[in-house]
C-alpha cells in the first residue's frame, strides 16, 4: 500500500513576463488502488499539476511538497521519480528519434527495476499488452512518437503504464482526440493496468466521457489553481449534466 500526498502545492510557470503563479495551494491524497479524476475548466491548472509532479523545468514549485510514502519526490531528479514509482504520461510527449518503442520500453523498465527484465518473458509481456491494446506488432519497431497519431500516442502511454507497473500513474487528457472505439480500448487498458498492478491513478480530464469507462473513486474539481470541490462519482455525473458554469465567474451583462 502506497500513498502519494500533495500538500499545499504552489506552482508558477515561467513566462516572458516572469513567473506567473498558477497553482495556489493544492492538497490531494491518493492511495494504491484508487482512481481519482481531476476535472475542471480549461486553464484551471490541471496540466500544471502533472508538469510540476513530472519535474518539467518551466514549472517552479514555490511552496508545498509531494510525498511518495513520506519522501518528497520534488527533491528527486526526473529519473528518480520514475524509479520511485511515479509514472507520468504527458499530454504532448516528445519524439525520440532513433529509439524504437521496443527499446524505449525495455530501457525504461530496466531503469525502473534496476535490472533488465528476462528477455523471453519481456517479449511475451510486450506482445500481450500490445494485442490487448489492439496495436499492430510493427508499432514496436517505430521510433518513439515519430509520426504517431493522437490515438497511437495514447495507446503508447497506456502500454507504458501496463509494462512499467508504477505505484502511481498520472494520465493527462488521455481521452483527447480519441474516437469511441479507441477510447474504449484505451480505457480498458487503464482498468487492466490498474487492476493487475494495484496502481493509484490520477486521471486528468476536462470531459466526463472517459469516466463512463474508467470509474473514479474520487472526483476533484480544479478552479483557478485550487481544488474547488471534491466528491465521489456522483460529482462527475453532476458535471456531465451541468458543466462547469457554476464554478466560473458570472458573465457580466
Ligand atoms: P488546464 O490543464 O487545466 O487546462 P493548464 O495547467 O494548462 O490548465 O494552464 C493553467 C494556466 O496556466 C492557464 O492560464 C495557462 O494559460 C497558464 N500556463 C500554463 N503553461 C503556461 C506557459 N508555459 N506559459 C504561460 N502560461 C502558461
Ligand atoms: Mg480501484
Ligand atoms: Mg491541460
Amino acid at each position: 500500500m502506497s500513498t502519494l500526498e500533495i500538500r499545499n502545492l504552489h506552482v508558477s510557470v515561467e513566462t516572458n513576463d516572469g513567473p506567473k503563479p498558477i497553482l495556489r495551494g493544492v492538497d490531494l491524497t491518493l492511495r494504491s488502488g484508487e482512481i481519482h479524476a481531476i476535472m475542471g475548466p480549461n486553464g484551471s491548472g490541471k496540466s500544471t499539476l502533472s508538469y510540476a509532479i513530472a519535474g518539467h523545468p518551466k514549472y517552479q514549485v514555490t511552496e508545498g511538497e509531494v510525498l511518495l510514502d513520506g519522501e518528497n519526490i520534488l527533491e528527486m531528479s526526473v529519473d528518480e521519480r520514475a524509479r520511485a514509482g511515479v509514472f507520468l504520461a504527458m499530454q504532448y510527449p516528445v519524439e525520440v528519434p532513433g529509439v524504437t518503442v521496443s527499446n524505449f520500453l525495455r530501457t525504461a523498465k530496466t531503469a525502473i527495476d534496476g535490472e533488465a527484465p528476462p528477455l523471453r518473458t519481456w517479449v511475451k509481456d510486450v506482445k500481450a499488452a500490445m494485442t490487448q491494446l489492439r496495436m499492430d506488432p510493427e508499432f514496436a519497431q517505430r521510433d518513439v512518437n515519430h509520426g504517431f497519431s493522437g490515438g497511437e500516442k495514447k495507446r503508447h502511454e497506456i502500454l507504458q503504464m501496463e509494462l512499467l507497473a508504477p505505484k502511481f500513474a498520472i494520465l493527462d487528457e488521455t481521452d483527447s482526440g480519441l474516437d469511441v472505439d479507441a477510447l474504449r480500448v484505451v480505457s480498458e487498458g487503464i482498468n487492466r493496468a490498474h487492476e493487475t498492478t494495484g496502481a493509484g491513478v490520477m486521471l486528468i480530464t476536462h470531459y466526463t466521457r472517459i469516466l463512463n469507462y474508467v470509474k473514479p473513486d474520487f472526483v476533484h474539481v480544479f478552479v483557478d489553481g485550487r481544488v474547488a470541490e471534491e466528491g465521489g462519482p456522483e460529482l462527475a455525473e453532476r458535471l456531465e449534466n451541468e458543466g462547469y458554469d457554476r464554478f466560473l465567474p458570472a458573465a457580466s451583462a
